[in-house]
């Protein structure tokens, strides 16, 4: 089983993904993963990833596309896939079709969490971090109380890029992006789209539920 999800920044995709994979002994394969271990590898061709990312250069799509394959061509992950942030463009997708029949693999289902741009706003921007234990709050969703927190409230922080327009921007650079790609899964009747405004446990039993009625 091979699957590929989506989702805008904010969405909660890397949690669900972990979920995903732990559950079902899938591996993740997303394209800054693949990149890092080619760096960390020494190889001529991390060399050359490292230079083009430390130029803030884009790596392309024919090197990543390389890399995929070294992943497909592995027995070990033999139709145990997990795609988190990759195919990014429709010639992505399609080369990552052919790639797949090449090592006689195809994709089984395309999971997009889908939440409004309100939504990704509040999740984003009401942020905060306590600097001094680490723990995560919302102001809107999990706000710091007395009872759920014992540091001062001046530690709590918002993160740095966590500006409204920044987060705008890569909202709708997203949706332009992704919507072509997730028509092209729609064409193949591969999609499923989900609700991402729940909790993560209600939507990783979505998923699973998703997932358990490909298996049968
Ligand atoms: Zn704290």
């Amino acid at each position: 089983m091979n699957i590929i999800l989506f989702g805008p920044p904010g969405a909660g995709k890397g949690t669900q993904a972990d979920k995903i994979a732990k559950k079902f002994d899938l591996h993740t394969v997303s394209t800054g993963d693949l990149l890092r271990k080619e760096i960390k590898k020494n190889t001529e061709l991390g060399n050359k990833i490292k230079s083009l990312i430390d130029k803030g250069s884009l790596v392309p799509d024919d090197i990543i596309a390389n890399l995929v394959i070294k992943v497909l061509s592995n027995k070990k992950l033999y139709n145990r896939l997990i795609f988190d942030g990759y195919p990014r463009t429709i010639e992505q997708a399609k080369n990552l079709d052919l790639s797949l029949k090449m090592y006689n693999q195809k994709i089984s289902c395309v999971l997009s969490l889908n939440i409004e741009k309100k939504f990704i706003l509040k999740r984003i921007l009401g942020r905060l971090t306590c600097s001094n234990c680490g723990t995560i709050f919302n102001k809107y969703f999990k706000p710091a109380s007395k009872q759920n927190h014992s540091c001062d409230a001046s530690f709590l922080k918002k993160r740095s890029d966590d500006n409204e327009k920044i987060v705008i921007n890569r909202f709708k650079e997203y949706l332009n992006k992704t919507l072509p790609i997730l028509n092209f899964y729609k064409d193949q009747n591969l999609l499923h789209q989900i609700n991402g405004i729940e909790g993560i446990d209600q939507i990783f039993d979505k998923i699973r539920g998703i997932i358990a009625s490909l298996e049968t």
